[in-house]
């Protein structure tokens, strides 16, 4: 492929090739806006600017990687995620936009509480914990994931962010347990997708994110629920929020387990901005 002269013709020849590729087009704006160092809308106007020989070899190598399959967040090394960059590797799930509404929801329920204990349980790149620290500053934030991998990119993101968020490395709720308190709000995007649907994933995801942080176990993929069901009893206050994210056919199973584990609970299904019933949340019977 011969050098284009103009911002542009890089632009259009590389959203076509990705179309061709099965992959998004935009993605060819995301990685130019990336090479070039520019914000969207300088992006938008330099269009017709001469494009420089190094932005050219960069960005040729990442498109040609992206039609291959690997996901644009992997080449460039991070992801977007309440308006924060997080350093995102394959050892940790690549933020989705789906996730901020969880924490929006959590944020919106922790107005007016100050000093709350929050734990985010299997917290990956760390970008629930993170942002509820950063969001809500008196919060005291914990944060578990069983991966010390992921965890080793979740402390580098809180250090380049500057949250204060305690991590501790095991299985879901287990290292909570040995912590001797109950928690205010407890919120995990846990692995939810069924064995069976993993075959039918998009390859980008299939192969280049972690199996472990994807896939729930157990037939429906809800084991992770069902363990935190039992623990929360004891280790969520009596006033006290779990938030999940679940996947969009999971909505009335989750209610019912929690339900079960936390019978005062009002609990309510929620959705996302697609119109998919994506959160579970757990209120807590006040006293
Ligand atoms: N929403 C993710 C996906 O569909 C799944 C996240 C998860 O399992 N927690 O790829």
């Amino acid at each position: 492929m011969k050098k284009p002269q103009r911002v542009y013709e890089a632009l259009e020849w590389a959203s076509s090739f990705l179309e061709k590729n099965g992959r998004e087009p935009r993605a060819a704006d995301l990685l130019l806006k990336h090479h070039l160092g520019l914000s969207w809308t300088d992006f938008y106007i330099e269009r017709r600017e001469p494009l420089p020989d190094r932005v050219w070899e960069h960005f040729y190598r990442h498109v040609l990687r992206h039609a291959e399959g690997v996901p644009i967040q992997h080449l460039l090394g991070y992801e977007e995620f309440y308006g924060r960059r997080f350093s995102v590797s394959d050892k940790v799930l690549i933020p989705r936009p789906e996730t901020e509404e969880l924490v929006a929801g959590v944020l919106n329920w922790l107005k007016g509480r100050e000093h709350a204990t929050v734990a985010d349980i299997g917290t990956g790149s760390g970008i629930i914990a993170i942002t509820l620290a950063l969001e809500h500053p008196s919060l005291q934030v914990t944060a578990t994931d069983i991966s010390n991998e992921a965890l080793q990119i979740a402390e580098k993101n809180a250090g380049q962010l500057g949250a204060s968020v305690s991590f501790y490395q095991g299985d879901l709720l287990e290292p909570l347990r040995h912590q001797a308190k109950k928690w205010d709000v407890i919120v995990s995007n846990p692995p939810y997708i069924p064995k069976t649907e993993w075959l039918a994933l998009d390859p980008l995801v299939k192969e280049h994110e972690p199996e472990r942080a994807l896939i729930g176990e157990d037939e429906d993929g809800l084991l992770s629920y069902r363990a935190m069901a039992r623990d929360l009893p004891t280790l969520l206050k009596e006033d006290g929020l779990a938030a999940f994210e679940i996947g969009e056919k999971q909505g009335n199973d989750v209610k019912e387990l929690f339900q079960s584990a936390l019978p005062e609970a009002n609990i309510s299904i929620r959705r996302d901005l697609n119109g998919k019933e994506r959160m579970v949340f757990c209120e807590n019977k006040k006293q």
